[in-house]
Formats: structure tokens, sequence, C-alpha cells
């Protein structure tokens, strides 16, 4: 004990600590920056507002420990939403020694705004003139020297995808901790009294609009002075490609066909790999029952493990793993790209007509990877009206824990309906029509919750569309593999594996010869029969609210009434229990339609609490996506009796 005292000491005395904050407009590099000197995945992407928290990372420089807060991007210290409260929160807390403000040096002018607001609460200030590259391109040079005497702060210049352009960065931090560089800001003398707007560390401000106006007129003023421009086309081309992908009678069609792709990308390449895991975790399974012979491990310990936890496992990782690993990559592809403020843009008419935020279509692609990450993204919403019926809705689409099970069943379906060719590409169709249908019904659900329960104004809000910058490949691999996929899987494995165990012994205990398992299923049949699927189908539905990824073990478990899961090594083995079990097209289609509509995993439910901050929200947002989906099953299996 007493050593790790005296460790600790030392070490304090050899690393001082020294707080920097880095903060910005969005999307100017802050987090790029952040990762490349802290080594850390702070989400990086191509568009406004990813960045919705505060993260911490440490990097040691000389005989300094540096600690650096990445916080959200902000346009000014006027608050207008949740992730920028916590910018200008921290900025006003005093919390660091330095704050090093990121500028985009293609729009200094406006970068400049934030600087002198932030120059009214601290003196200490280092400003990084970063995306340098894109500038050039643009023909825009700046003068960093004069801007630094302008400004009275060290300026530094980065390009923060090449890392080794960061060492000025780290240099100047190191420098001003050590007090050999001066921090003086030449700050506006305003009209009005400047101590009006804020005393240094006080966490209220109030800019008023003379003010404003002023910051306005003399970064204009700074720039003309600095920077220089090169004519040239370079934005012309930008502009002729969002005229096209933004377009009124384009822009939707290339944004679905962009998305069939993908999904048909993921269709077809899941395929292959899944088998193959699916034939390695086999053979693993039966060297495990030898191990566990070998051992005289007792018959029921060998069941529950191997069974039901590992087979479980087994299933999770083999239908989950490689439909992940195809779609996140390429779906991190369009956000690198900057296409997504682009399905923004061009949703945001259908959702402006449902009274919400064109925000909206951005959170709902967050939640394409994990609706609970959507939920929190909905942070980027500035109203609370807006943002709640964000996060009611944010379940509509499938996250990747109901994707595969999507893909398996769409799949079934064509093979029911006995297509052969281009059985991948009508299967992909089918994913492609529930996933609209979801993005449909979260508009009508939408405008529904703006008429009734959450009334009010509609909010008015500036979609900036970013320059399409080129995407980093060797980036988005490790960050769509291991940020992402990994990250997802794991969390999945975490819930599957006691879930494997609690349903294995659903299965095999029972009163007088029925299992407790098939007590709920008969319980849970009635309705489930209305909804065009049966007691096993529903039960597997309720018991995977732990996570989604276990929904069809659990299903294909029930089924084997031995409480042992399918031999993995034959793919057409799922597709005979269901047809053995009684399976239509009907049930694949109404199995399918419930995927999409139903309560949110329990991941999600708890995400939405927190967020929503209350507990009327959290069981609304359980009630009506499951309400849509027996209205909607009930709905397509009446009418499927009736035509037939
Ligand atoms: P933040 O919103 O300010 O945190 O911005 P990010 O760090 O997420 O970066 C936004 C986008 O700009 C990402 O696609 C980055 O890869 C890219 N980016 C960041 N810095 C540079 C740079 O200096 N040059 C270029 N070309 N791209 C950059």
């Amino acid at each position: 004990m007493r050593l790790k005292k005296i460790i600790q000491k030392k070490k304090h005395k050899e690393f001082e600590e020294y707080r920097i904050g880095i903060a910005g407009n969005p999307n100017v590099g802050k987090s790029t920056v952040f990762n490349s000197l802290t080594g850390m995945h702070q989400h990086t992407g191509n568009w406004t507002g990813k960045t919705v928290s505060n993260a911490v990372g440490k990097c040691k420089y000389k005989d300094k420990e540096f600690v650096f807060t990445d916080i959200p991007g902000t346009y000014s210290l006027m608050t207008n939403s949740e992730e920028e409260e916590i910018a200008r929160d921290y900025i006003c807390s005093n919390d660091s020694d330095v704050i090093v403000v990121v500028v985009d040096a293609t729009s200094l002018e406006r970068n400049l705004n934030l600087v002198y607001q932030i120059f009214e609460i601290t003196s200490n200030v280092i400003v990084c003139v970063n995306l340098l590259d894109e500038a050039k391109k643009k023909g825009i040079t700046i003068n960093l020297k004069q801007l630094s005497k302008e400004l009275g702060v060290p300026v530094v210049g980065t390009v923060a995808r090449k890392k080794k352009t960061l060492v000025d960065l780290l240099q100047t931090i190191y420098e001003t901790s050590k007090r050999k560089l001066t921090m003086d800001p030449n700050r506006i003398q305003y009209a009005q009294t400047t101590r009006d707007i804020a005393d240094e560390g006080t966490d209220t401000i109030d800019f008023k609009d003379e003010i404003v106006f002023d910051i306005i007129i003399k970064s204009q003023e700074i720039c003309q002075k600095v920077c220089k421009y090169k004519k040239g086309n370079y934005k012309k081309k930008d502009e002729r490609i969002d005229k096209i992908l933004t377009s009124k009678f384009l822009g939707i069609p290339i944004m679905i066909a962009f998305l069939g792709v993908i999904f048909w990308i993921t269709i077809v390449g899941a395929n292959y790999p899944s088998q193959m895991l699916s034939n390695l975790f086999g053979f693993i399974q039966g060297k495990l029952y030898i191990l566990f012979e070998a051992m005289n491990a007792p018959v029921w310990i060998t069941k529950i493990l191997i069974d039901g936890m590992y087979l479980t496992l087994s299933w999770v990782v083999s239908v989950m793993l490689p439909p992940m690993l195809i779609f996140f990559p390429l779906f991190t592809f369009l956000e690198d790209l900057g296409y997504l403020p682009r399905i923004a843009f061009n949703l945001d008419n259908c959702f402006r007509k449902s009274c919400t935020s064109g925000k909206q279509a951005l959170t709902m692609c967050m939640g394409f990877g994990c609706n609970a990450v959507g939920v929190i993204g909905c942070r980027i919403i500035n109203q609370t009206r807006e943002k709640i019926v964000a996060m009611l809705t944010n379940v509509f689409v499938p996250c990747n824990g109901r994707f595969p099970l999507l893909i398996v069943v769409s799949s079934i379906l064509v093979s029911i309906l006995g297509i052969t060719s281009g059985a991948s590409f009508i299967s992909t169709l089918f994913v492609l029509l529930v996933i609209l249908f979801g993005i449909y019904l979260s508009l009508i659900i939408s405008k529904i919750l703006s008429i009734t329960l959450l009334k009010g104004e509609k909010s008015t809000f500036t979609l900036e569309l970013p320059p399409f910058r080129k995407p980093q490949i060797g980036k988005i691999l490790v960050r769509s593999i291991f940020d992402r996929s990994l990250f997802v899987l794991g969390r999945a494995v975490v819930v599957a594996a006691p879930a494997g165990i609690i349903i294995w012994l659903l299965a095999n205990i029972g009163i007088a010869d029925v299992t407790l398992l098939q007590y709920i299923v008969n319980f849970l049949d009635p309705l489930a029969r209305l909804m065009g699927m049966d007691g096993h189908i529903l039960t597997a539905f309720i018991l995977g609210i732990p996570a989604n990824e276990i929904v069809l073990p659990i299903m294909l478990m029930s089924y084997l009434k031995s409480g042992v899961m399918v031999d993995l090594e034959n793919s057409k083995t799922i597709f005979d229990i269901f047809i053995q079990n009684g399976w239509t097209a009907i049930t694949a289609i109404n199995v399918m339609i419930f995927t999409l509509l139903h309560f949110p995993c329990a991941t999600t439910l708890l995400t939405i609490n927190k967020e929503g901050r209350s507990f009327k929200w959290t069981l609304i947002s359980f009630i009506v996506p499951t309400m849509c989906g027996i209205i909607v099953c009930m709905a397509t299996n009446l009418i499927y009796q009736l035509i037939m």
C-alpha cells in the first residue's frame, strides 16, 4: 500500500497534469485531433452533430501529461440544443487550463465568431487552423502568423488526418503550459460595455444582438487581412454532385438505391462466411462433448453449458457477425463521405410535414447501427418536443440485432414462394420494402404524436451540407470492425450467454411432461395466431427483450421440443424446421413486420428512460411500436385470410 502511494507520488511529480478542452464548430476535425493525440476512438464522421457528449483522453508529452476533453461542436455559446449546452457549460466552467479552438481553414470567417465569443470567457486560448489541405485545394491561403498577431493568441496550422502535422500543436500547448507563450486575446471593443456580456468563469452568457453583429464585422475584417483566395472550380464540383444527390426527383430514388445496394451486398456476402462459422462452431461443439465426457462432467452440466449456452452463443455469432462486418464498413463509408446529411436534406420535407425535425433522419441513420445510439443521438435536436418524437420513433428502423433476423426470414420467404432465379435480389427487395415501410410508419407516428401527446411549434433549423471528403478506408475498417461490429457483438454475447442457459432451463424443466417454455407458448398462441404467427414466435420475441439477436435461436429451440438447438452444419435446417412447424408465406411476412415493429430491447429502453428523464416516455416507447406491430400483423393476416 505504502509502495503504491510512493509510486503514485513519483508519477505525479514526473508528469504534471495540464487540462485542454478541444472546442470548435461542428465537423471541423476536433475528434480527429483528439483521437490522433490520445489514441482514442471517439466517433468521427463527416456530418454535423455526431459528438454529443464530452470525451476525455490523455497523452504524455515531455514532462507533462495532457488531459484532453473533446467537447461537442457548437457554432456559438448561445445554446440551442443539449449537446451545445454541454459544450457551453464546459467552456464556461473553467475546467480546463487552456481551450484549443479548432477552426476550419476553408471557412475561417464563420469559425472566428466562436473564437471571439470564447475570448469573452477565458484568455487561455490556442487557435488550431485545421483542414489546411482542403483550403489549399480550394485555393485559400492563410497567413497564420498574422492571424496570431491579430488575435493575440498562439495559432497553429494542422491537417488533423496527418498525425505528424499535430506535433506543432502539442509543442504550442506545452509552451503555454510552461508559460513560455503568452495568450493575450485582442478582445473586440464593443459599443456595449463588454463586461455586460460575461465575466470570466461565469456560466451565464447573454450576447446581445449588437455584440453579435460586432463579432461578425470583426471576423470579416480579420479574414480580409489574413486570407488570400485563388479562383477555382473546386466548390462547383461539389455543387454539381449535390444538385443530383439532393434533387427533388432523384434525391430519394438515389438514396433508396444506395440502401438497396448496401443490403444486397450484405445479404449475398453474409451467406458464405455464416456457413463457414456455423461449420466451425459445429466442429468445436463435437470436441466440447468429448472434453466434457473425458472430464466426467455430470450430464446436466454438459447440457446446460453446451446445448444451452454454447449453442445460443454460436448462433448469435455466426448469424450476426458476417452481416455486421459487411454492413458497417459500407455504412461508415457513406458517413465519412458526407452522405448522411444529404439523406436528412432529402427527407426534411417529409419530416416537416410530420411536424418534426429533419434532423430526425440523421438520428434514424444512427439507429441502423444500434437504436440506443440513435436515441442518444437525438440530443442534436434542439426542441424537446421534437427530440422526444425522434426518440420514440427511432425503434422503427431495424438495428443491427434485428437486421440478421430480417435477412434470414426474407430468404425463407423467397424459398417458400418457390423463387429460385434472382433469389438474393428478391430477398433484398423484401428487406428494403420492410425498411421503407418502417420509415413511412415513423413519419405517420411522428405526425400523430405531434398533434396529440407532443403538440407544439415546428422548429426551424439549418442543416449544413458538409463538403464531400475522401473517406479513409483504413480508419473506416478499424472503426466499423472494432468500435461497431465487435462492440455490438460483445454486448449480444454478454446477453446471450445467460439467456441461453435460462432458455435451456425453460425448455427442459416442466410440470407433468409439459415444459415451462411450452406453457408460455400455449398461453401466447391464441394472440399470436390472430397476428398470423404462432406462440413459439411471440415467445421468442418476448424472451428476446434483453437483445434482439437472440430471438432466432430461441424460436428454433422452442420448435425443437427436445430443448436442444439445431445442428448448425446444415443450412437448410432452419427452413425445414419452420416449414415442419407450419410456416407459410404469411407467417414469414408477419415475422418480418413484427421484427420491425415491436418493443425496443432492454438497452434501448434504459437509454430512452435516461435521455427522456421520464418513465412516461419509456412506457410510451414500449407501447407505441408494439401496438403498431400487433395492429399491422393482424390486418395483414386478415387481408390474407380474406384473399385466400
Ligand atoms: P468534428 O465534428 O469537429 O469532431 O470533426 P471530425 O473529427 O469528426 O472530422 C470531420 C471529418 O473531417 C471527418 O471525415 C474527418 O476524417 C475529416 N477531417 C478532419 N480533419 C481533416 C483534415 O485536416 N483534412 C481533411 N481532408 N479531412 C479532415
